[in-house]
């Protein structure tokens, strides 16, 4: 896949998941305005239905004092009288009437039963009409009394708390909501006139405010306000089903994000491999192409007779194997350190010693190069605890890199140092002035594979195998590794070592 091809898979599922996200948040917000709403439009018609009884409530209260002044006056037959048998529903249908419709309707044959029938009838109807006009002055004294006097009873007793309590209660559970609410009843001039203790409507809460009595003259007006404290609850436990989609949405995001990151791991690690590749390709062709020359001298009859020749092509033919050793040597060394269980042997090794032994085969090759190796193998104690091979191999790159990496315009200067820091640790330090590395280099160095691009000069040639077998093994040795350096100076390599006591 091409880098561009992920790029734009990105930025496609980038706009999508925008997108997603967006819609989903729009989504939520409307539930929240709706809930909102229903719950606003539940409230205002259950305030409006205590508000409306309450109202109720007062015509029956002046209709009872009415009543009982009516009976102080007229006496107690007048309470008899307005209340017979058959009632007058004046919103309905006169019940008597409709009894006296089904005599109709049955006419009976006989006429002085007829008669008798129609005189009840229209008895019936006196009285009727009297209780009529009786109810009809009731009511009108109530309603006179209601719009003359009634703002004048305190809000307290009109509204008394415990009944708009109930009636609060029970008109919400009518109209299906089972939330704890607190209330008050306010004063248009004067403020709260009583309220319930956890009644706060400073706080967030929303306040639902409901006009008692809306016939009260405006300057003595009352007000219901209700807040319900778990209200933010309410409207959250009804939405909460929303959560599950979001959560989905970010683990898409995240498997999208890693699906990503492995897209670029994978092209990197094909981009190093094909390096790898072309690189060994690269070493393995050189000196196989002059053994295979050197071979084709050693047919040519005047050079199988010349000894100065014959050795010179043998010598070739040697060092350019050697070469090719050394070469298959590091890829083996890289299979080796994939291998879970690579062989180790450690042992109590001498590290002074072993150090000492790889420096004098790098001294003529340094020397080679106009360059100096010093040793400073200072360590009292330099017994740990390694695979001798391997600790040689390790020594043995560092020694090469300091080679491979060292500066034209300089003579090079190789250190190579041992101490004690402490009682339990040995330091093996490798100094060169070489080429340096920079700092953001520094800190992949010993990645498998990685090699510095500018460091990559094309006489030097690597497989950036290295530094990453060193790091492994030195791991495998339970001890570190680090490097200091200073582009254009140098560069240190600090191994630490745990002594074998
Ligand atoms: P290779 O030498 O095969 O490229 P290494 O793992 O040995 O791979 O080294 C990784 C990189 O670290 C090299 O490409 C080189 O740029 C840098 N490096 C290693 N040792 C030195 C050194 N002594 N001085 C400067 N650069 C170094």
């Amino acid at each position: 896949m091409k880098k561009s091809t992920i790029w734009i898979l990105t930025a496609v599922m980038a706009c999508a998941f925008v997108g997603l996200l967006a819609v989903q948040i729009m989504y939520m917000e409307n539930m929240v305005k709706m809930r909102n709403e229903q719950f606003a439009e539940m409230v205002m018609r259950s305030l409006y239905g205590v508000s409306t009884m309450l109202e109720q409530n007062e015509t029956k209260y002046y209709l009872d004092q009415d009543l009982k002044e009516a009976e102080a006056t007229y006496g107690p037959q007048v309470g008899t009288m307005s209340f017979p048998s058959t009632q007058f529903d004046p919103y309905g249908e006169d019940t008597t009437a409709v009894a006296a419709g089904d005599i109709k309707i049955q006419r009976p044959a006989n006429f002085n039963t007829l008669k008798n029938l129609n005189d009840s009838y229209q008895n019936r109807q006196e009285i009727l009409r009297g209780q009529y006009l009786y109810q009809k002055s009731l009511l009108n004294e109530v309603i006179l009394t209601i719009l003359s006097q009634s703002s004048d009873r305190p809000i307290a007793e009109r509204a008394d708390s415990t009944t708009v309590s109930e009636y609060l209660k029970s008109e919400f559970e009518n109209n299906g909501l089972r939330l704890p609410f607190e209330f008050a009843v306010v004063s248009r001039n004067s403020g709260i006139v009583y309220k319930t203790a956890q009644y706060k409507p400073e706080s967030q809460n929303e306040v639902y405010t409901q006009v008692l009595f809306p016939n009260d003259p405006l300057n003595k007006q009352n007000y219901l306000s209700v807040t319900f404290p778990t209200k933010s609850d309410y409207i959250f436990n009804s939405i909460k089903f929303l959560i599950p989609s979001f959560a989905f949405t970010f683990i898409l995001l995240f498997v999208f994000l890693y699906t990503i990151f492995l897209a670029f791991k994978q092209k990197k690690l094909s981009e190093i491999k094909n390096d790898f590749i072309n690189n060994m390709t690269h070493e393995f062709k050189t000196p196989i192409s002059s053994i295979s020359i050197a071979a084709q001298m050693l047919n040519d009859d005047s050079v199988r007779k010349s000894p100065a020749m014959l050795k010179h092509v043998s010598t070739v033919i040697n060092d350019e194997t050697k070469r090719l050793r050394f070469q298959v040597e590091k890829v083996l060394q890289m299979s080796m350190f994939d291998r879970k269980n690579a062989t180790m042997r450690l042992e109590d090794e001498d590290a002074n010693a072993i150090i000492h032994s790889v420096i004098n085969t790098f001294k003529l090759k340094v020397e080679k190069y106009g360059g100096q190796i010093v040793a400073q193998l200072d360590a009292d104690d330099p017994i740990v605890n390694v695979d001798k091979m391997h600790f040689t191999n390790v020594v043995f790159n560092l020694l090469d890199n300091a080679i491979k990496y060292r500066r034209e315009d300089v003579p090079l200067q190789l250190t190579v140092t041992t101490r004690n820091p402490d009682d339990d640790t040995l330091e093996v330090i490798i100094a060169d002035n070489g080429i340096g590395i920079k700092r953001e280099d520094l800190k992949k160095i010993f990645e498998k594979f990685y090699r510095v691009s500018t460091g990559n000069r094309h006489d030097v040639k690597g497989f950036g195998l290295g530094l990453a077998y060193v790091h492994k093994m030195i791991t495998l040795f339970n001890g570190t590794i680090r490097a200091d350096s200073e582009p254009g100076k140098g560069s240190k390599f600090i191994i630490t070592l745990p002594l074998f006591k």
